[in-house]
């Protein structure tokens, strides 16, 4: 019921259609996103539908309509949109049965158009309530079908009934529909805007878990790499000072194979941990996978950066592992200042690479600049 930009699931269901894989939802996500979108109709189904019984039921009076069409009325306004919700949550297809549901609306509103003569503000009432349910919904495509049915409904109504087209606008039609008019685009509008802040949310979330590592919750390695592309750039551009450091664990293998892989990932979360509250706020620390890591410096020279690392290796002298506390942890790491010699993010990358390798090879647990 909803604008069709903010319809996050037929975002999803657009994708599947332009060629993304059709596996992209499970049956059971796409059950769920199924409810999800009839119970986003269900608010604005039966507060609209409750709206319109006045304008109908008073084009109804003066039209004299026989009483069964009140029944009707009745069920259609206030019945109707809990069994719609009803029978939507149970379905095997939610989504497919709420588009019917919405058909079924359109339908409705061609009869009740057709029994009160095509009153005026009436009509103009039912039409605007599910012509925005159907553009929210479906858009254009199932906007046009909802036109056509709402159409031919009225026409076949009209000549059913025999009725006389009353395309009248009579003061009390107007008091009676104006409340639907005013209110209903207001709750529609809010109705959206809450669909707009969930995805946002919903967006915010996904942006977090992309750039994240799902172990450490420090950066991943491809977004780590962004950063450095945007610290390069500022380097090249300011002359500013910046470090980059590649860390790697000391003979992590060995800590898997003795103590397993548990172990293995206490090592690399605490490993992590003492990264973070050792350096600076602003430092970028990032994952590589496996046992390595990577930290981005800003505004700062070689020798801080080696100081830092030394108090990580202090820090990793007095630490125990609580599952595990005969492991000892050491790392090796290498350290590359910015310099203008550099022509791509890579090549400073590759000078901390070499520095680790220095350092591995020297003896390990120590740190090494890049010469
Ligand atoms: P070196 O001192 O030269 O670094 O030797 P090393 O044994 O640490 O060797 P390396 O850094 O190549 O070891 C990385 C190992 O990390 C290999 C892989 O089995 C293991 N590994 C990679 N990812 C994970 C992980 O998420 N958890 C655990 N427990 N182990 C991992
Ligand atoms: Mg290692």
């Amino acid at each position: 019921m909803f604008l069709k930009m903010m319809n996050d699931d037929d975002f999803y269901n657009d994708a599947a259609r332009e060629g993304a894989s059709p596996a992209a939802l499970s049956p059971d996500e796409h059950h769920r996103s199924g409810i999800r979108f009839a119970r986003r109709n269900r608010l604005p189904r039966t507060c609209g539908l409750a709206m319109l019984f006045m304008p109908v039921a008073g084009a109804l009076v003066a039209q004299a309509q026989a009483g069964e069409w009140w029944l009707l009325l009745v069920g259609w306004c206030f019945i109707w949109p809990q069994l719609a919700w009803q029978l939507a949550y149970r379905s095997a297809d939610p989504r497919q049965s709420e588009m019917g549901f919405l058909k079924v609306d359109a339908i409705m509103a061609g009869i009740w158009i057709g029994l009160t003569g095509v009153n005026i503000l009436p009509a103009v009432a039912l039409g605007l309530m599910t012509g925005m349910n159907l553009m929210g919904a479906g858009g254009v495509r199932l906007f046009s079908a909802g036109a056509m049915l709402t159409a031919t409904a009225a026409l076949v109504t009209l000549q059913l009934t025999g009725t006389a087209v009353a395309l009248a606008l009579s003061p009390l039609a107007f008091w009676l529909a104006l409340p639907s008019l005013v209110l209903y685009p207001i709750l529609f509008a809010w109705v959206s805007h809450q669909t707009a802040i969930r995805l946002a949310e919903h967006k915010r979330r996904l942006e977090r878990m992309s750039a994240r590592d799902g172990m450490t919750g420090v950066f991943n390695r491809r977004h780590w790499e962004l950063l450095l592309s945007q610290e390069y750039e500022q380097c090249r551009r300011y002359h500013r000072e910046a470090v980059i450091l590649i860390i790697d664990i000391d003979h992590f293998k060995c800590i898997n194979d003795t103590w397993g892989h548990d172990v293995g990932d206490e090592a690399i979360i605490a490993v992590t941990r003492q990264l973070q509250l050792t350096l600076r706020a602003a430092d970028v620390v990032g994952r590589f996978g496996g046992d390595e890591f990577a930290v981005i410096m800003s505004g700062t020279g070689a020798q801080n950066a080696i100081a830092a690392m030394t108090r990580v290796h202090e820090r990793l002298a007095g630490l125990t592992l609580p599952c595990a506390p005969q492991v000892a942890l050491q790392i090796s790491v290498g350290i590359a200042p910015w310099t203008p010699t550099f022509s791509h993010y890579r090549e400073w990358l590759k000078a901390a690479d070499v520095a680790l390798y220095r350092a591995k090879n020297g003896g390990r647990n120590r740190t090494e600049v890049a010469a």
